[in-house]
């Protein structure tokens, strides 16, 4: 029966929100003469790749970063992607690297990865910034999880003693928003495709987060009454439109709040991502913004 209809949170508004923040302060840097750089590396011609990099080429320029994409090759070997990294890492024009993932076959992602200063790791993926989310520092935070909390944040859902359900457990989603619901008090289930039950384990949060990528894998009746949804999931329906990990219909009818696909989760990972390259500029300059 229909009891509720949930709180719908709007990730593009508050995407919006958090980007004019992120513009007044890279003002506040330029004032200081810090002029924060973002370079992006786009290896191969993924068209999917090739439409985030601009996407956030474009978010990045608007909120006042100097912006540059390095477009390498397919055929781009790991030794020269390499020493690509390496001279960003030199470069004091630069203060985020972003390595667009997935990289073409052949490429090894971890070692990109590891290659990257974790100063300039505006991704958050780098081991010792994973280690700073695992120990309570202050590292870089990767972007999607990032977004999900600040949602939460801008609509005053407080997290402390909540039940949480994370299902997913990959590096990129899963695992980085289950240490960031922990480092907020919440009492964290990491659910995975191996759970079994995993209806039962979802009754039980106050807070779901799905980040799996199998479409409408979440059922309303699933929820919780009142319970917080957030669907990081991206699918193509069979109608070729973009659906969640959650089935959004129905679970609006039992959740308190829920975040929609599109327009939920997605537009907070670019802005989170600008975020981050304040902060990595602010760090490397040792000035406050
Ligand atoms: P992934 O494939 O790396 O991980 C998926 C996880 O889901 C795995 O840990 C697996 O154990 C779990 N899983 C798979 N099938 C399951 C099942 N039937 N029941 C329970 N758990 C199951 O994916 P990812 O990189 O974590 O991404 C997850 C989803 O989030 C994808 O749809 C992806 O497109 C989306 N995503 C969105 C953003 C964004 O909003 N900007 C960013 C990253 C990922």
């Amino acid at each position: 029966m229909t009891t509720q209809t949930a709180i719908r949170i709007d990730g593009k508004a508050t995407a919006l929100a958090v980007r004019e923040d992120v513009a007044a302060r890279v003002a506040r840097l330029k004032d200081l003469g810090v002029f924060p750089g973002l370079t992006v590396v786009l290896v191969g011609e993924d068209p999917a790749s090739q439409v985030y990099v601009r996407n956030k080429d474009k978010a990045a320029s608007g909120a006042g970063f100097v912006v540059d994409t390095k477009k390498l090759s397919e055929k781009t070997t790991q030794a020269e992607l390499l020493a690509v990294i390496r001279s960003l890492n030199e470069d004091a024009k630069v203060h985020g690297i972003l390595v667009q993932l997935p990289l073409p076959k052949g490429l090894d992602e971890g070692e990109v990865v590891r290659a990257i200063s974790p100063a300039k790791d505006v991704d958050g993926l780098h081991p010792e910034n994973v280690a700073a989310l695992v120990m309570g520092g202050d590292g870089l935070v990767p972007c999607t999880p990032a977004g999900c909390i600040e949602l939460c944040d801008r609509y005053g859902i407080d997290l402390k003693g909540k039940r949480a359900v994370v299902v997913g457990r990959s590096m990129l989603v899963g695992k980085p928003i289950a240490q960031l619901l922990l480092a907020r008090h919440a009492t964290v289930t990491i659910a995975h495709s191996r759970t079994v039950d995993l209806k039962a384990v979802c009754l039980e949060a106050d807070v779901i987060v799905a980040a799996v990528g199998v479409a409408k894998l979440v059922k309303g009746d699933w929820i919780k009454p009142g319970a917080v949804v957030l669907d990081v999931g991206i699918n193509r329906g069979e109608d070729g439109k973009l659906v969640g990990d959650v089935d959004f219909a129905a679970a609006s009818e039992n959740a308190g709040y829920i975040t929609p696909v599109p327009g939920g989760v997605g537009p907070m990972t670019i802005a989170m991502l600008l975020g981050n390259t304040a902060t990595a500029a602010a760090r490397i300059a040792g000035v406050e913004a």
